[in-house]
């Protein structure tokens, strides 16, 4: 096993793993351990070269400290990915070395699943080390996270229909949903229970043919989805859907969603500020996943009132964020950037 700092300003600590016996290479980034212990999931993609994958674990780790600053958790923020296609390269011996990596950190950073891991894979590397969360079972195992996520998600739809109708009922409102995956799936279904009317679009036609069904969503291309002309938007598949391209043609009032990343540049932003489209920031709306991580990593006994507590703070914090956007007449973003980064300034002063 290989263990590299890589000196990076504005970071605590990242690390470069090798374990060459177990075909592992990855990174692991501490953003900040300023509120708590760094938290995030682990990620493994095909990334092209190892830039990449170093470039996606830093914005990541720092977006987790955005992430659960704004939710109210006593938690830094903290990333690792694995280069690697998880369908074919990955193996029980590659997780358990990573899980050897982690345990160095000594609880500075815990993960958890993200794309291409699973509840059992987790198992593996908590074989390890204990700083795991997303346990598929245990006394304080979270389970999946998605039903919470897009809770959280609802409930900013709802906040940011008040702001921009005058109204949080979503009854008759359009709504239209890129992605019905995990969060899309249980989304939709609450936006139908809530009465909304759906369009929707997913790569995975019978992913769409299902909403159609259950809930009578019109159904569009992946792109159509993004010009539809609806009340709220929310993208809830890849980040970088809000970019110079996609902005000026976006017809609707408001966008709030799930995928992490949403703004290709902080430029785009500015951008649906100047075309006065309310931006519910993502790492706001998302961060319901998060909070159901937290009580394994915290050991919460009550987890359903402390998920339900940390869910209405998390719709007050953007009830808040939208209300002095619009006071200082800059996007929401803007707040809920400046808001972390006076939190963590006071905390370090
Ligand atoms: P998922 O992989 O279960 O679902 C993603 C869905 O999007 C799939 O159905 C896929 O077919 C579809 N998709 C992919 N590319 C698409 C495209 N270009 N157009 C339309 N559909 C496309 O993922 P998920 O867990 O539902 O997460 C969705 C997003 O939310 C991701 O950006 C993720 O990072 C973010 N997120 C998820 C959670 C969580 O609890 N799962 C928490 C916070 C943020």
């Amino acid at each position: 096993m290989e263990l590299r700092d890589i000196d990076t300003p504005g970071h605590e600590r990242v690390l470069r793993v090798q374990d060459t016996d177990n075909g592992l290479v990855g990174f692991i980034a501490i953003h900040s351990t300023w509120a708590g212990p760094a938290v995030g999931g682990l990620r493994m993609r095909p990334y092209g070269h190892e830039e990449e994958a170093l470039t996606d674990v830093l914005r990541l780790s720092r977006g987790m400290t955005y992430k659960n600053a704004a939710a109210g958790l006593p938690l830094g923020g903290g990333k690792a990915v694995i280069l690697g296609d998880p369908a074919r390269d990955k193996t029980p011996a590659m997780l358990a070395a990573f899980g050897r990596a982690l345990a160095t950190l000594e609880g500075r950073y815990w993960t958890a699943e993200d794309m291409g891991m699973s509840p059992a894979d987790m198992a593996v590397i908590a074989g390890e080390t204990e700083f795991v969360a997303g346990l598929p079972d245990g006394p304080f195992a979270s389970g999946d996270p998605s039903p919470v996520t897009a809770g959280g998600i609802f409930n900013a739809i709802r906040t940011a229909a008040r702001h921009r109708f005058g109204s949080a009922d979503l009854a008759g409102r359009h709504v239209a949903v890129q992605g019905l995956g995990h969060v899309g799936a249980h989304l939709t279904a609450l936006l139908h229970d809530a009465g909304a009317r759906l369009t929707v679009a997913d790569i995975d036609p019978a992913r769409a043919a299902r909403a159609q069904r259950d809930f009578g969503a019109a159904q569009t291309s992946s792109e159509g989805i993004l010009a539809v002309e609806a009340d709220i938007l929310a993208p809830c598949a890849i980040g970088a859907v809000l970019n110079a391209d996609t902005i000026p043609a976006l017809r609707v009032a408001a966008v709030a969603g799930g995928a992490n990343n949403q703004l290709a540049t902080p430029e785009d932003g500015k951008r649906l500020h100047a075309r006065g489209i309310l931006y519910a920031p993502d790492y706001v709306a998302n961060a319901g996943g998060i909070i159901n991580v937290a009580t394994e990593v915290l050991r919460i006994r009550d987890r359903e009132a402390w998920v339900a507590e940390k869910l209405a703070a998390l719709d007050a914090t953007l009830d808040r964020i939208l209300t002095r956007a619009v006071a200082e007449g800059v996007g929401p973003d803007t707040v809920a950037d400046a808001t972390v980064e006076a939190q963590m300034s006071q905390s370090a002063a």
